[in-house]
């Protein structure tokens, strides 16, 4: 049988048929209307000359729309490129011309964004609107699904190896590529990490991650095949995730660090009196260490970091406590956790020098992840030549640097990008914004380098200071100073009101270093 995404639904609709499967800020579905939505689409589709292998654009934010896109697009063999929604109008006219899109779904809201461009789209045959009060001139919706059968759909024969989207990187550190997964890259990769966070049909799924992402992309495969229920919110706050967590008993969140430290300073503030039933919470993108013992310890939720890149679908490892370990002090299982942990099921993945050789378990010295499984991408869409420098003999580089500890546990240590090397040492950011977040003064920080005279480069500190909270620049580098060796300590601090994130909630270093820039002449 090729492993192809839509027998997740089918399980779902066998067994769970007339379970919760969606539910959104004014609406829910079963696992049968779920199903019968999906089969409009598909007609829908259809009939409009979709054919396999074409391109369905996607420009929503997290919503019952999107989610029964996925399948709907699946079933009539076609690949879904799904947009962030934080682009300018630009962006999207490059975005949509390259990946040469026949349809494009967006939200009402975000439609302003492409009517300035829409003359420009070369490829794109028909737009079509979510949601009701449709007000512009384009097709609406509800309507078009109205109009189209929902008996069950004649697919499309699909390989496993087809492509099922194209999915465009955050853009942390430049362009966004557009990433080929295949049906069996997400399968396999739903499989594993499913297994990993022990995903059952009691459980509840609040989607805090946008779906456009690849982390939000790839969690309802997993979620849908075992008839667990996702709850989407157009919009997460801390007060909209409590609401949630409290009303409809959420047992599952995914969410980048950021997201995380905001939910961690609303609970601290208003330490909400609310039923919940939290097990676990997941990120990946370098929590800092602190983080961890506040969510185990204060909120009561198992915390599981994950490391991964959308180039592998994206999970590669997670964080783990074996259990013969569990007789270490507190302390240093908590450290643990604050790592990108052990390669999942299914996943290879190597910590290796300049020569291609696997550094020593020491926890001391620091090499490239480079990664081989069945969740490596295809290629990048229209880039042979981006490809071949990221897949090497068959192992993907992913151009973050790590150490290995005695347990083999990987330990992201930085972008080799983001690395400082100051008088010859290496010195990693994540390290440093690690101590900082250890400063009660502080709610976020972020470390770039910056030229030193003497050292080559320095850390230098970009922080966010909670509401009425002061610190002068002398202490946050004294601060640094008692913490870590002389050398990682920050050299300056600069103030500032909030740090520019992608969509996703990454912060994004490469404005820190053009603002620095800028500021210094
Ligand atoms: P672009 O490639 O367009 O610059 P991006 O690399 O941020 O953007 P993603 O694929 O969303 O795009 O992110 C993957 C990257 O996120 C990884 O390569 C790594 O640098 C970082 N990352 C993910 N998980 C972790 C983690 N647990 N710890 C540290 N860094 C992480
Ligand atoms: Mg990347």
């Amino acid at each position: 049988v090729p492993l192809v995404l839509t027998q997740f639904l089918d399980r779902a609709v066998a067994l769970y048929g007339d379970k919760e499967a969606i539910i959104t800020d004014s609406r829910k579905f079963t696992y049968s209307q779920l199903n019968e939505r999906v089969n409009r689409i598909s007609r829908g589709l259809r009939d409009l000359g979709v054919q396999k292998g074409d391109r369905v654009a996607y420009l929503a934010p997290n919503s019952m729309e999107m989610l029964e896109g996925f399948y709907g697009v699946f079933q009539v063999g076609a690949i879904m490129v799904p947009l962030n929604i934080r682009l300018k109008p630009d962006d999207y006219c490059f975005i949509l011309n390259h990946s040469e899109s026949k349809i494009l779904f967006v939200d009402q809201e975000l439609y302003h964004l492409i009517l300035p461009v829409k003359d420009k789209l070369e490829t794109v045959e028909k737009i079509i609107v979510h949601y009701k009060e449709n007000d512009t001139a384009e097709t609406g919706y509800d309507n078009w699904l109205e109009e189209h059968s929902a008996e069950p759909f004649d697919r499309e024969e699909l390989d496993e190896h087809d492509v099922c989207s194209l999915l465009y990187t955050s853009g942390t550190t430049g362009n966004p590529k557009g990433v080929m997964l295949t049906h069996r890259n997400n399968y396999i990769h739903a499989l594993s990490t499913m297994h990993h966070l022990r995903v059952s049909d009691e459980d509840t799924l609040l989607h805090v991650l946008p779906m456009f992402h690849v982390n939000g992309w790839g969690s309802p495969f997993y979620y849908t095949a075992n008839g667990a229920t996702q709850v989407c919110l157009r919009k997460t706050t801390p007060e909209t995730i409590f609401h949630a967590l409290e009303n409809h008993g959420v047992t599952v969140m995914h969410m980048a660090p950021t997201v995380l430290n905001a939910l961690l300073q609303y609970y601290e503030q208003n330490i909400p009196s609310i039923e919940q039933k939290v097990r676990v919470v997941i990120a990946g993108s370098a929590p800092p260490p602190a983080f961890v013992t506040r969510v185990e310890k204060e909120l009561g939720w198992e915390f599981l970091q994950v490391y991964g890149m959308t180039e592998s679908s994206p999970l590669s490892t997670v964080s783990s406590v074996r259990s013969h370990l569990k007789k270490l002090p507190m302390k240093e299982q908590y450290k643990m956790k604050a790592k990108a942990g052990v390669p999942m099921i299914g996943c290879e993945v190597k910590v290796v020098n300049d020569m291609g050789e696997e550094v020593g378990h020491n926890g001391r010295q620091i090499g490239e992840v480079v990664t081989r499984s069945n969740g490596v991408m295809k290629g990048y869409w229209k880039n042979e030549e981006a490809t071949m420098e990221a897949i090497r003999g068959g192992w993907l580089h992913t151009g973050d640097m790590a150490t290995v500890d005695e347990y083999g546990n990987i330990d992201i240590v930085d972008r080799k990008k983001d690395v400082i090397i100051s008088g010859g040492e290496n010195i990693s950011s994540i390290e440093v914004e690690g101590v900082l977040y250890e400063h009660p003064a502080v709610l976020e920080a972020a470390v770039i380098a910056v030229p030193h005279e003497k050292w080559g480069e320095t850390p230098h500190a970009f922080v966010v200071l909670h509401e009425n909270a002061k610190v002068s620049e002398k202490d946050m580098i004294a601060f640094s100073r008692e913490k870590l060796a002389h050398f990682k300590a920050i050299t300056g601090v600069t103030f500032v009101d909030e740090l520019p994130k992608t969509a996703s909630g990454k912060i994004q270093k490469v404005h820190l270093r053009n603002d620095y820039w800028e500021a210094t002449g």
